[in-house]
């Protein structure tokens, strides 16, 4: 009998013993390869460079707390974030995942809007479908309302948009540009029912992942976003938890689409599994606006900037910029598109395949014409997560809705540092799950 609380079956998963570059394997000695724990093993499992330098920080110092210290690797890791975030990106609040990076950057906004005199400020925005997290504030953000229902009443007010979501939410005969108008009428006309003086933030992921299945927004949604924000006075906080770390081939997804938030989240490939950290990255403007009010950030976590996880990340930026890993995710992601399409293209029940980098996803549909999702009891995403763990692929399935309004898909999310023999195994495992569960 295990002690330990259960994540989803009721009977304890295998255990596992051991993982080597893209692979793991658990105790009997089947090996996995692994797409699908979240995007977070960026660099895979038991990167040399990594382990040594959370080694040798374990040998100076493993901790010293916040409140006395700030440690070599911490200042070194938010120097190298800042060189490379997207402009105006300047100071660097680390965390020890993404639920907490998304809190930190609301209660900051919060508290920015205290200090410049707007304490009405206090309402967000954010979009239908998404995910930040399970703390509270995180959860309240999220756009999953069946997983916000038993929590309610959750302790922030925010109201939900539609998300960018061309595959279904560009209607027939509508141009990309007319969509975009479109979505960002909604969300202007959200900011006005609102009040906008009443509106703090809006938050959004770049590239959305669980929920959707790595969806972009498309043309210039985010560049109107930006303008909109900017026009009331409103931030943007960018969840980049899952897209960011080099995941859509810049390190920011942000990147490309040429717009800068006030705020950014960041987790999972930061510490590629290696450690637990997170970060939230800000404007000088409202870092150095709340220095010079009331003096400092009302936040913070005994683990906050913990060397050990900083050096972890730093090795994890080093490889990724240095050894130019992060050059291996468009040429490489690229050719897992061409292989998803031309295995999948025309199969009747795959409806899409989308992503950028290596963020990528089909969605399954019962009628690849008209994009009718499954019925959520058939239960297709966890038959198909389950079929592919049998296998030997780890891939992120997710479940439509009951309104319709998403499908089932399933995240492909694989190491970078794949070769082109693991990207046809990829497909070819997957094609098994998919036959098996959909024949
Ligand atoms: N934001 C996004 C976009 C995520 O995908 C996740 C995790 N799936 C989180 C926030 C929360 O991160 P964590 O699980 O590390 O708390």
């Amino acid at each position: 009998m295990s002690h330990v609380f259960p994540r989803h079956s009721k009977a304890p998963p295998p255990m596992v013993s051991r993982g080597d570059g893209a692979y793991l394997f658990d105790a009997a000695g089947a090996s996995y390869l692994n797409c699908g724990d979240a995007a977070v093993s960026c660099l895979g499992h038991g990167d040399a460079h990594v382990t040594a330098a959370i080694k040798a920080q374990l040998d100076r110092v493993a901790f010293a707390h916040t409140g006395y210290f700030t440690s070599a690797p911490a200042e070194a890791l938010a120097d190298r974030l800042v060189a490379a975030a997207p402009e105006g990106l300047d100071r660097v609040y680390f965390v020890s995942g993404g639920s907490e990076a998304v809190e930190a950057a609301l209660k900051l906004a919060r508290q920015y809007s205290i200090e410049v005199g707007q304490p009405e400020r206090s309402h967000v925005i954010a979009r239908r479908q998404s995910y930040h997290g399970n703390t509270l504030g995180a959860l309240a953000t999220g756009g999953n309302a069946a997983r916000r229902a038993p929590f309610d009443p959750l302790l922030m007010k925010v109201s939900h948009v539609s998300p960018c979501y061309a595959y279904r939410g560009q209607a027939e005969g509508e141009t990309e540009a007319q969509y975009v108008d479109r979505l960002i009428a909604e969300l202007e006309a959200e900011i006005e029912a609102q009040g906008p003086e009443t509106v703090m933030a809006f938050v959004a992921e770049p590239v959305v992942g669980a929920t959707l299945g790595a969806v972009p927004a498309v043309g210039k949604y985010f560049a109107r976003v930006r303008a909109l924000c900017d026009q009331y006075g409103i931030l943007l906080i960018f969840d980049e938890v899952m897209c960011g770390m080099g995941r859509t081939g810049t390190l920011f997804a942000s990147e490309q689409h040429g717009v800068s938030p006030d705020i950014c989240a960041i987790a999972k490939g930061l510490g590629a599994g290696y450690q637990p950290v997170g970060a939230m990255l800000c404007s000088a403007r409202i870092h150095d606006t709340i220095r010079d009010g009331s003096g400092f950030f009302q936040h913070g976590h005994t683990y906050l900037g913990h060397p050990v996880a900083c050096a972890a990340a730093l090795a994890v930026v080093e490889r990724l910029l240095d050894d130019d890993v992060l050059g291996r995710v468009t040429p490489l992601g690229d050719a897992l598109h061409d292989a998803l399409t031309e295995r999948f293209g025309q199969h009747p029940h795959v409806g899409d395949i989308r992503g950028v980098g290596l963020f990528r996803a089909i969605e399954l549909v019962q009628d690849r014409e008209t994009k009718a999702p499954f019925d959520p009891s058939d239960k297709v995403h966890a038959r198909l997560k389950a079929a592919a763990f049998a296998q030997g692929l780890i891939c992120y399935p997710m479940g439509g809705s009951m309104d319709g309004t998403r499908g089932d898909h399933v995240l492909l999310a694989p190491p970078f540092i794949l070769d082109d023999s693991d990207v046809g195994l990829l497909v070819d495992r997957l094609d098994a799950a998919v036959r098996a569960v959909l024949p």
